[in-house]
């Protein structure tokens, strides 16, 4: 009886543990567009996804292009200055090419060490929707972060914003933004690899990863 007690006892415990495990590895809950400009606001990343995920649009069609415009238009609004990449990609592998047109812009950080953090996401879309979640998702909060960092006080490292162009034709074109030299330049200086702004459930941690380095800066 007693061993039966014990063994109910851990499984009690066991349970416990693992309730406690999934509501702490839980996503935080939206903030609403009234935050505070300094905060990211999962509201205000929505707006941006209305506004650009409508249609369609795979590389080398006018909604790409006006994707492309409406991105670079925020950006610049909030006060940064984005570059286009245009060049050609090619990866034999796929036996494909195509123009690219990388978008970056660059906040500068107000310390003298060269690391840099640079956050990723694609834009362009299949030809068979209008993107919403691969990678519309990740490019709106992308925008979020960056608008929600620019309105903050000035990180200490800089932090670069890449949104690449073409990954639904097999990434050839997103490759072509090592060569330029804002990125090829910082290659080593870079901590880990470019957090990837994708819709999976592991990067939920992305998202409480970059919650906790804005309480902190706070
Ligand atoms: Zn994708």
């Amino acid at each position: 009886m007693q061993d039966r007690s014990a063994s109910l006892l851990l499984l009690l415990w066991l349970a416990v543990i693992i309730s406690a495990g999934l509501l702490l590895d839980r996503p935080p809950a939206p903030v609403p567009a009234s935050a505070p400009l300094s905060q990211f606001s999962a509201e205000r990343a929505l707006t941006y996804l209305n506004e650009f995920a409508q249609r369609p649009h795979p590389v080398g069609t006018p909604e790409h292009d006006r994707v492309r415009d409406y991105l670079v238009e925020q950006i610049k609004s909030f006060g940064l200055t984005p570059e286009i990449q245009r060049t050609t990609g090619v990866t034999p592998i796929y036996q494909v090419s195509g123009m690219v047109e990388n978008i970056i812009a660059r906040l500068k950080g107000t310390g003298s060490r060269p690391d840099a953090v640079m956050l990723a996401g694609h834009y362009d879309s299949v030809p068979a929707g209008p993107g919403a979640g691969d990678d519309g998702a990740g490019v709106a909060a992308l925008l979020e972060t960056m608008r929600a960092l620019r309105a903050g006080p000035p990180p200490k490292n800089d932090i670069i914003f890449l949104l690449t162009d073409g990954e639904e034709e097999g990434m050839r074109r997103s490759r072509e933004c090592w060569r330029l030299p804002v990125i090829r330049n910082q290659r080593r200086q870079f901590a880990s690899h470019p957090a990837s702004f994708r819709s999976r459930a592991a990067h939920r941690r992305l998202v409480l990863y970059l919650r906790d380095l804005q309480t902190h800066a706070e």
